[in-house]
């Protein structure tokens, strides 16, 4: 959904040029993306959403929400979908609404809370408080929706601190899942005129990981999970739409990379073998090996030989290390 539905023109977002997309998509368009998915779903149990994201979901006038809700409600129906999914404003949550997504078959609501520090919410012209992000999640929680807060890092006027408080936040929030995108300058946004006079700064990619890492880890030991890390992969941003800011297009990959470089050097300490093994958990040997074999790389600095495989009977990031 493009912003056309969002009432607000927060200082770092210009969706139509993120989403590549101006206008409303019409119904068939809709029909024509979920049948191109689900006739690329070959796994038979796999847990099938329809997802409406971008843009203010609820700001839309609600003959609208019905409309394209009903095509959604159609796969369920159907048995094709098992749930339906939206993004929206946390000032754009009330009782009435709820009550119509309710009725209309959506399981998850995910509000762009982006940071919940006030000063933060300000500069940004995000146009809401960070009460309004907890009365919005108190609300959605008694409705028994399952609740996502996405935040952002690197904001004007954030710092690593606010941003881990933040996360804090969301956790407390009572969120089951959230989403970490690091603060990009757009072309034709407030921000990017912010950033031509000086008066903001970009995050360097390597921040932008090293905090990252630090809130998944967070997240994780609290049970909320993290289900997006850096923007997905548009043409525009590739296009020149993207003007400065922390954007890799393997992002999460980086972030991971980075965990298990900590984790890896921590273990191995002093240890002067001439050769190491570590055994991995299949799911995250490609981390632990690192992006473009980073963590390899630096072992091999220290080690005559490093070798690194998968063991199945591993889990989550446990590992077994041999030195010789
Ligand atoms: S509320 Fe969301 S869609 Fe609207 S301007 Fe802000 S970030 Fe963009």
């Amino acid at each position: 959904m493009p912003e056309l539905a969002c009432p607000q023109q927060c200082s770092f977002c210009d969706q139509r040029q993120i989403s590549g997309k101006a206008s409303f998509p019409a119904v068939e368009e809709i029909i024509q993306k979920i049948e191109t998915h689900l006739a690329s779903f070959t796994c038979e149990d796999r847990e099938v959403e329809i997802a409406f994201f971008g843009g203010t979901f609820t700001g839309l006038p609600l003959i609208t929400q019905e409309k394209y809700l009903a095509i959604a409600r159609n796969y369920i129906g159907m048995g094709f979908v098992t749930g339906i999914r939206l993004s929206t404003r946390p000032d754009y949550i009330d009782e009435e609404n709820l009550h119509l997504l309710k009725l209309n078959g959506v399981t998850t609501i995910e509000l762009g809370a982006q940071s919940l520090d006030d000063e933060v919410l300000i500069r940004c012209n995000r146009g809401h408080t960070a009460q309004q992000v907890a009365d919005a999640a108190e609300m959605i929680n008694r409705f028994k929706f399952s609740l996502g807060l996405q935040m952002m890092i690197g904001l004007p006027g954030d710092t690593p601190e606010k941003s881990y408080t933040t996360a804090q936040k969301i956790i407390a929030l009572g969120a089951l899942e959230t989403r970490i995108y690091p603060c990009l300058v757009i072309k034709n946004t407030k921000l990017a005129k912010e950033y031509a006079e000086g008066f903001y700064k970009a995050m360097e990619l390597s921040e932008a990981v090293g905090l990252s890492a630090e809130l998944l880890l967070l997240f994780e030991q609290h049970g909320v999970k993290v289900i997006r890390l850096g923007l997905h992969r548009s043409e525009n941003l590739h296009n020149g739409a993207m003007i400065t800011g922390p954007y890799h297009i393997s992002f999460k990959e980086l972030v991971l990379t980075e965990i298990w470089n900590k984790i890896l050097l921590a273990e191995i300490g002093e240890t002067n073998s001439e050769s190491i093994h570590i055994q991995i958990n299949p799911a995250e040997l490609n981390f632990a090996i690192g992006y473009q074999s980073k963590n390899k790389k630096v072992l091999m600095n220290r080690f005559r030989q490093v070798k690194f495989s998968g063991n199945n009977s591993l889990i989550g990031r446990d590992f077994i290390l041999n030195s010789q």
